[in-house]
């Protein structure tokens, strides 16, 4: 598997489940690459709401999760010009694939995924969906032949299964399925404000990247700094904070440089530092957020470019899924004389 991905234009497939509005971490560590892919390639850009079930999703609020991300794939820059935007479970082919794939996919291999060891734990009664996950993931991607894929490494592990997916699936029954590679280093893992785990809505440790800038500031003022700078006039490590590491994501280039030497000098508190790391975020988000307000005006928009985007999905779904049922023996007509 190459690390670095090509000039060539490719088909390029992510997703994200729809846990609402879109947060500092998603959009830095998968969004904002997004944007910047569907400038070079042909991309296809999900919600995933079929996998949300999995985790036991609550059917009241998973439309509204729904559609509260896909205002955010819109304020980001997603854009429906130039790249597929749609919504999981309007291709119904998606979960047909993940079931056809079964057939292909050793039970010890699903068994060995480090997310299913880590999540299992949480259950008393394991539900299927949880070992069974990374086959509709890898349905998901070779669904559309999608020859690369934006990992972190996070995922690395399931990339990996469906590639040997691909490769099982096209030894027994023909050479069909790209082995899609990993466009590694295109996305990753942000750290939350708490300085420890990855940023997370449901560990609070993030903001929402609708939010005005007294929200902003309400989060930031509490993250966590270098923990050796107690007092006002330590000298801090901008190397160990994660205030400066989000600076670098952030903030200008030639204040970041400053940030640091201000930092390890004491000119500056953590304070301070923390409010210009709140106006950075404010002034990225500004123009997300009018997007947004528009896209909230107008539901109908949201909705139609959706329907427009599961419908161009759909195309290439079927016909992926018309040559696998095929070649699997699931096209029974084709026994049946002629004439
Ligand atoms: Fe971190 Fe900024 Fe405080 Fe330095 S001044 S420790 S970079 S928050």
């Amino acid at each position: 598997m190459t690390d670095e991905p090509t000039a060539k234009r490719r088909r390029i497939f992510s997703g994200m489940q729809p846990s609402g509005e879109a947060h500092l971490g998603n959009f830095l560590g998968a969004l904002k690459p997004w944007v910047e892919l569907q400038e070079q390639h042909d991309c296809i850009w999900c919600i995933v709401d079929d996998h949300a079930i999995t985790s036991g999703s609550d059917p009241k609020e998973l439309p509204r999760r729904t559609f509260d991300l896909a205002v955010s794939y819109l304020a980001v820059g997603l854009d429906p010009e130039k790249a597929i935007l749609f919504v999981q479970s309007d291709v119904a082919e998606h979960t047909e694939l993940a079931w056809l794939f079964n057939a292909v996919t050793p039970v010890g291999d699903l068994e060995r995924m480090t997310q299913y060891k880590d999540k299992s734990q949480q259950f008393e009664s394991v539900p299927a969906g949880i070992l069974n996950y990374p086959i509709l993931q890898a349905a998901d991607i070779l669904l559309y032949r999608a020859d690369a894929v934006p990992v972190g490494e996070d995922q690395r592990q399931h990339l990996e299964l469906t590639r040997d997916i691909a490769r099982k699936w096209n030894a027994a029954y023909g050479d069909y399925f790209p082995e899609p590679e990993g466009l590694i280093g295109t996305v990753g893992r942000i750290v939350g404000l708490d300085g420890n785990a990855k940023m997370s809505k449901s560990l609070g440790n993030t903001v929402g990247i609708l939010a005005d800038p007294d929200e902003i500031w309400g989060r930031v003022r509490t993250a966590v700094t270098d923990p050796q700078r107690v007092k006002r006039n330590d000298p801090g490590r901008p190397e160990v904070c994660n205030v400066y590491t989000l600076h670098g994501h952030l903030t200008d280039p030639l204040r970041v440089e400053e940030i640091a030497d201000q930092c390890r000098t004491a000119e500056i508190g953590c304070v301070d530092c923390k409010r210009i790391l709140a106006e950075s975020i404010s002034e990225t988000f500004a123009p997300m957020r009018e997007r947004a307000e528009h896209f909230r005006r107008r539901p109908d928009e949201v909705r139609d470019v959706l329907d427009h985007g599961a419908e161009r999905a759909r195309a290439i779904a079927r016909e992926t899924i018309g040559e696998v049922r095929e070649r699997m023996g699931l096209d029974w007509r084709s026994a049946v004389p002629s004439g």
